[in-house]
């Protein structure tokens, strides 16, 4: 069969990349050494001997490019085959990462790569490591827009992912005195060379101005909107290669230009900054990703980003259409438009404002189609995090908007009412205007009412929308709501980060579990064999002395790669409760130095995650984690049994890093915060057992792996609710406990802060009184569950074992598997076999 096309050759990839290793051939290698070469000299203009390990890259990242360019072009050229069906996947997050692995193990050229670079005296992670880590996310949502797009290219699926080219992705997070500061990250410093430009794929976005109504031919009114401002987004494209070279699909990143770069008549008039005013007015909308993952900024530069990078996609794939067929009317044939949360959850009105105002479709056939083509993933439930703009803002900022959703919001409730006559409280809850704080569109609603599909991202997440935010829409709308649990990409979080489990993996379960992640379950009949559980129990130990050496070159803090590492890493959050972690630690530390005799099992505590900059609690809690480092890390009485490491700055390359190393993941958040979850896979997956509670996605590893082989404990989501619903207090937990109060009065009364005794006094004040986050409630059985842990460690077999069927539980939590489901039953689209 033939792989893919590069010129005139006719290759197929070697079986596997890194793992079946088999040496590569001489000619690809010298093929792909001058072509490196060529790139350095001609595209960068560098000397070999000049060459910094930057410039390798960049030079390495052009000619694997030059690779990929066949199938990705083919993908625009090619009217996909079988359905006829392209997927847009808009997300104003993608949280990327490097790339050059990524690439290059899925082109099966990683070897020759090592190869050709060796003979150019570079090693592949001097390249590979010079790479800036593309952050354009916060964390989980848009860690899963990265993961779907390349299951999608893997699947053989045509799609496209949607959203903005930020100049500068998230921050990046130092810790100065146990502080988080912020600085701009700057990925495109020294260009990036992935993506194509393409300055010729240019839209017209508009924000402001007046809507006149004039009447159409047919005698029907007709609105034209004429806005105030306009402001072009501007292509940039990625590809996105999938699992073996398969397809090759496009990540269609929108750059905000002003149309004039500057007021020339003013320049001349000697007011130089006024005449540059629009531009930057324009270019502040891809300026910077808000850096806030669970709460909306609720500020107008935000409005703007998600209907500039909406508004472009929508044109975009009309215009695409348009090129194959004769008119919008089949639209929904042959697109299918996923909304990564509310974020984009303008399209439904921007799609009948193209489709009526624009392609003059009547009403009625217009929403059939926008129904049809759109469909909404929600990802939280906290009502905090609920987008809602206010309707004068709209009113200002997107006049034709705020028409067409009275419109639909009119015809919504009538249909309500003519259902249910008489129902106040129902109207009022379903209508697509809040009234409760001024009157505001409640995105979520919009987006529910104009999709066909809403998904939640795991079962008990998905039946929580039933029950809660979207309670009485699903009462209208029986059956819109459907599950799909989310995944992660085996490639990236598996073969790229942990190749020596990979290795282990294709020798004893043979090549077919990298294509077929189920096969992972044949390795329940080797969980006990002590062998295997040897080889695999080396595979983590290699890779925790390498996160051991990073801990070192980080902090500064040594390690002992024999010890219990057990690692919390995601943004930090109260729901997610890294604080009931810090308590747990405390309460450890205590112990160790009352018992000084026990046999302690040695713990490595690893901590890493942003915080949102202006979530004073969660920075807060990142400065007592590293006031309780700073504290435990010196105390020669605990004799290094216990060591506390706050790692800097998060991102993709960290993870990459930690998730192979950790034995132990902590997926504690408050039962029913946490919508899936994806750390949890990733954790699992690379052979972590897990302590959490039934929470997101973790209840159903507890299904897959088998409950009896993870450490839960905690409250269930209806005994939080419950509770809450009761007045429950803190103090009731830690008059109970045998341990808690002494933590907290330890915490809160300056122990671990001498220079400050009052710096933790609300956090703790906070857990004796509403303990809204259930950190005193379930901080006993916590405990319990850390005892549990620590004294299974203590028997290596048994512990590794308990690994294996862990590893051996995950196959279903691939994103392939995700994306299948969303294929099959809310695209209609088939996949490859
Ligand atoms: C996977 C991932 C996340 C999501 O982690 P959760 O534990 O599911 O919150 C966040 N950030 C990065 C960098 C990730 O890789």
């Amino acid at each position: 069969m033939v792989w893919y096309q590069d010129g005139s050759t006719l290759r197929r990839p070697a079986l596997n990349t890194s793992v079946a290793a088999a040496a590569p051939a001489t000619a690809e290698v010298s093929a792909l050494r001058d072509l490196i070469l060529r790139k350095l000299t001609y595209t960068l203009g560098k000397a070999a001997s000049e060459a910094r390990d930057r410039d390798w890259f960049m030079a390495t990242a052009l000619a694997v490019r030059d690779h990929v360019v066949d199938r990705f072009l083919a993908q625009m050229r090619d009217r996909p085959a079988a359905s006829g069906k392209t997927v847009y996947y808009l997300s104003l997050e993608f949280l990327i990462g490097r790339l050059l692995r990524e690439n290059i193990s899925n082109l099966g050229l990683t070897e020759e790569l090592r190869a050709a670079l060796a003979e150019l005296g570079v090693t592949l992670d001097q390249a590979r490591l010079a790479e800036p880590d593309a952050a354009l996310g916060n964390g989980g949502l848009g860690r899963l827009a990265a993961c779907f797009l390349e299951s999608m290219s893997s699947l053989g699926i045509p799609a496209f992912g949607y959203g903005i080219r930020y100049d500068h992705g998230l921050f990046r997070q130092i810790i100065r005195e146990g502080w988080q500061q912020e600085y701009p990250e700057d990925w495109l410093t020294f260009g990036n060379p992935w993506e194509f430009a393409r300055p010729e794929i240019r839209h017209r976005i508009g924000f402001g101005g007046e809507v006149a109504t004039e009447n159409g031919h047919d005698g029907e009114p007709r609105h034209r909107w004429h806005p105030g401002e306009t402001v072009d987004a501007v292509a940039y494209d990625t590809p996105v290669v999938g699992w073996r070279g398969k397809q090759v699909n496009h990540l269609r990143l929108w750059r905000a230009r002003a149309p004039d770069p500057m007021r020339l008549d003013a320049f001349n008039r000697g007011d130089h900054l006024g005449a540059l005013a629009e531009q930057v007015r324009a270019e502040a909308i891809s300026k910077v990703l808000y850096p806030s993952d669970d709460s909306p900024a609720g500020q107008e530069l935000r409005l703007r980003q998600e209907y500039f990078f909406t508004s472009a996609a929508l044109q975009d794939l009309l215009r695409r259409h348009l090129r194959a067929e004769p008119s919008v009317a089949n639209l929904a044939d042959h697109v299918a438009i996923q909304l990564n949360d509310t974020h984009p959850a303008i399209a439904v009105a921007e799609l009948m404002r193209l489709l009526v105002d624009e392609h003059e479709l009547p009403w009625a056939e217009a929403w059939r189609i926008t129904c049809a083509a759109l469909s909404y993933t929600n990802h939280t439930l906290l009502p905090e995090a609920l987008e809602t703009w206010p309707v004068p803002l709209m009113e200002r900022l997107l006049p034709r908007h705020m028409q067409i959703i009275y419109r639909i919001n009119a015809e919504h409730l009538d249909a309500v009412r003519a259902a249910h006559p008489g129902d106040d409280r129902l109207l009022a809850s379903v209508s697509l205007i809040g009234e409760d704080h001024g009157r505001r569109v409640r995105m979520g609603q919009l987006a529910f009412v104009g999709s066909h599909k809403v998904n939640g991202v795991s079962a008990l997440h998905t039946d929580l929308m039933r029950q809660t935010v979207f309670h009485d829409l699903n009462g209208l709308f029986p059956g819109r709501i459907v599950n799909k649990t989310n995944g992660v990409s085996f490639r990236r979080w598996l073969m790229q980060c942990n190749p020596g489990l990979t290795a282990l993996l294709v020798d004893a379960l043979g090549p077919r579990v990298l294509d077929a992640p189920e096969a992972l379950a044949e390795l329940r009949a080797l969980a006990g064999d002590a062998v295997f559980q040897g080889r695999f129990a080396a595979v983590k130990r290699a890779n925790k002395e390498a996160l051991a050496l990073r801990i070192r070159e980080q902090i500064g803090v040594r390690v002992d790669p024999g010890a219990l590492f057990d690692v919390q890493i995601k943004r930090i959050h109260e729901y997610k409760r890294q604080l009931l972690n810090v308590l747990q630690t405390v309460a450890l530390y205590e112990a160790m130095r009352a018992q000084p005799m026990r046999d302690w099992t040695p713990v490595v505590k690893v901590f890493s995650g942003k915080a949102a900059p202006g979530y004073h609690r969660a920075k807060l809690i990142i400065k007592l984690a590293c006031d309780v480092a700073r504290v435990v890390n010196r105390d020669p009485s605990v004799r290094g049994l216990l060591k506390v490491a706050f790692l800097p700055n998060y991102n993709v390359s960290a993870a990459e890093v930690i998730v192979p190393a950790a034995d132990l993941s902590e997926q504690i958040s408050t039962a029913g915060m946490e919508a899936s979850g994806t750390g949890n896979m990733k954790l699992a997956l690379n052979g972590a057992l897990t302590i959490g509670t039934l929470d997101g996605a973790t209840v159903e590893m507890a299904e897959h792996i088998g409950c009896e082989h993870l450490f839960l404990f905690g409250l269930s989501a209806a005994e939080v609710a419950e509770r809450r619903a009761n007045g429950w207090r803190g103090e009731t937990a830690v008059a109970a406990s045998d341990c808690l109060g002494e933590v907290l009065d330890a915490i809160g009364g300056g122990v671990f802060s001498p220079d400050d005794h009052g710096r933790y006094r609300p956090l703790v004040d906070s857990l004796t009184a509403e303990d809204w986050f259930m950190v005193a409630a379930d901080f006993d059985s916590y405990l319990a569950a850390q005892t549990r842990a620590a004294l299974l460690y203590r028997d290596p077999q048994a512990w590794r074992r308990e690994a294996v069927l862990n590893t051996a539980g995950m196959g279903w939590f691939s994103s392939d598997r995700s994306i299948a489901e969303y294929a099959g039953e809310i695209w209609n689209v088939p996949v490859a076999p």
